[in-house]
């Protein structure tokens, strides 16, 4: 008998859903059904897919209330979050369904010099099937990063919604097979914990697309090692803020507060370090601490963000707070006091020890520090020294100083002037290096993420010099393999 698993919501602990335990053997059968579902999806053709796609994202935006209560009851964040979630979530998929042909679809590449007698084609095959794995603090947005790009690639795919958030990885698959009829099998969710993640990496699946901690990626990784199944793996990061002297201190001050408090800083790309040249690091201290003043979590409507869902991510929180003010660092607004479970009212901290774990380690909480530098190059150093490489972002007023920048960062994607400017631009890639994972999801990467190369050649006529036959002459394949080396050698 399949056991069940209550959701409780993070705000007044009441159960919000009952949901399955799927073992191995459930996980199996839902990638059997998958693997069947796939080659029918495969054979459809671009045009088809495309369109299904757009009548699934046009049903979610009909359903966008409906998810979006899902979403703020089992992770309780204010309902137009869950909204603003569901819209950022259109737009992907939007430019996944739109975009598949061009990005993926057969085109002809140039055949170069030795091969002129050949046509050269290049064409993208679907995997087959995807394992999705996902976590809950976007639990839609992040993993329709991978479902949405994925199907457009040609794939069927299986996803394991987080613990915390099943009803929505349940409604996803229920709206795809309203919206898609005739596809059964397409895009299933199975729910569970860990276990049930484990069992989709090992069900032979063709790629397995994890988001979550990168202490789960490595134990994902250890499974998809065992079959050589390859992995996309999206996890946190610690992402730094740069201002520079010329910035606009509002605006930074402005963006440095929702990046590090929004969704109550459960965020993989939230601002979680704030690096100020020293000429301005008071004054932009002070506009933060007047805008957090004026921010406060709870289940009201007028709530600037929520609880944290996770409430064992409490106590990473204090420690990072208590740690960071024993090893010297001072307190501009909120401490250990802004602890009123489930809520975490906004902590500000300055003069943070590179090495405390507030610095270090992701916090995952409404909790940001801002150090001065002597200068951009010092910022730069010090963003670029930790282990996590996802996102960042520089202020300051000369383009051309946010770009220089933007390169010498370590991160997958830079936001000059804004903080994460690239969420919301579909054709963009996302994803990080490091602590923070590999490969990407979004845009064209995304897409190709899902699909495999597959190299063809058409020969159009007998060229006058083979290289891959025995009937030639081989005097004149000398004297064409000399003529190249005598090119090559000088070009
Ligand atoms: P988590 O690592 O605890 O869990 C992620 C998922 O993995 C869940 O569905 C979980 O059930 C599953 N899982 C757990 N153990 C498993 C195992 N042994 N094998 C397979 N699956 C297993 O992460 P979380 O707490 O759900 O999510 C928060 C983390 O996700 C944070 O670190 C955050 O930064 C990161 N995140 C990253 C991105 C990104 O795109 N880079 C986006 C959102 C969240």
């Amino acid at each position: 008998m399949t056991t069940r698993f209550t959701v409780r919501s993070p705000v007044t602990g009441e159960p919000v859903g009952d949901h399955p335990v799927h073992g191995p053997e459930e996980v199996r059968a839902a990638v059997e059904r998958a693997r069947a579902a796939a080659r029918h999806w495969a054979a459809c053709g671009w045009a088809d897919r495309r369109a299904r796609l757009l009548a699934w994202k046009r049903a979610l935006a009909r359903r966008t209330e409906e998810f979006a209560s899902l979403i703020c009851a089992e992770t309780g964040k204010p309902v137009r979050d869950a909204r603003a979630e569901v819209l950022l979530t259109l737009v992907h998929l939007d430019w996944a369904a739109r975009n598949a042909r061009r990005v993926l679809g057969r085109r002809r590449v140039p055949a170069g010099p030795l091969s002129v007698h050949q046509r050269a084609l290049l064409a993208y095959r679907p995997l087959g099937v995807i394992a999705v794995i996902g976590p809950w603090n976007y639990p839609l947005y992040t993993p329709m990063g991978s479902i949405g790009h994925a199907l457009a690639a040609g794939n069927a795919v299986v996803f394991k919604p987080s613990e915390l958030t099943p009803g929505v990885g349940e409604l996803l698959a229920e709206s795809f097979g309203e919206a898609v009829p005739g596809h059964a099998g397409l895009l299933q969710t199975v729910t569970g914990r860990g276990p049930t993640g484990e069992a989709l990496a090992r069900s032979g699946v063709d790629k397995v697309a994890f988001t979550g901690s990168p202490g789960t990626a490595r134990k994902v990784a250890a499974v998809c090692a065992e079959r050589l199944t390859p992995l996309l793996a999206e996890c946190g990061g610690k992402d730094a803020v740069l201002v520079d002297a010329s910035a606009d201190l509002d605006e930074a001050a402005e963006a440095v507060v929702w990046g590090a408090m929004a969704n109550a800083g459960q965020t993989c790309a939230g601002v979680e370090r704030v690096y100020a040249v020293a000429s301005v690091h008071a004054g932009l201290c002070e506009r933060i601490v007047h805008r957090v003043r004026a921010l406060h979590p709870g289940p009201d409507p007028d709530a600037a963000y929520g609880p944290l869902t996770l409430p064992g991510q409490l106590a990473t929180v204090e420690r990072h707070i208590k740690e960071a003010l024993a090893a010297g660092a001072r307190a501009l607004h909120g401490g250990p006091e802004s602890l009123r479970p489930p809520y975490v009212h906004p902590v500000v901290l300055v003069d943070v020890p590179e090495d405390s774990p507030a610095m270090r380690e992701e916090t995952f909480g409404p909790l940001v520090a801002v150090n001065a530098v002597r200068d951009l190059a010092e910022a730069v150093a010090r963003a670029n020294a930790g282990g996590y490489a996802l996102g960042a972002a520089v202020f300051t007023g000369s383009r051309r100083t946010g770009l220089a920048v933007a390169g010498r960062l370590n991160s997958g994607a830079v936001s000059v002037n804004s903080v994460l400017g690239f969420a919301a631009v579909p054709s963009l890639p996302f994803g990080g290096s490091g602590e923070s994972g590999y490969g990407r999801t979004h845009g064209a990467e995304g897409l190709r993420a899902f699909a495999a190369p597959l190299a063809v050649t058409v020969r159009r006529f007998r060229p006058p010099v083979d290289l891959t036959s025995f009937a030639g002459s081989r005097r004149r394949v000398e004297r064409a393999v000399e003529l190249g080396r005598r090119f090559h050698a000088r070009r």
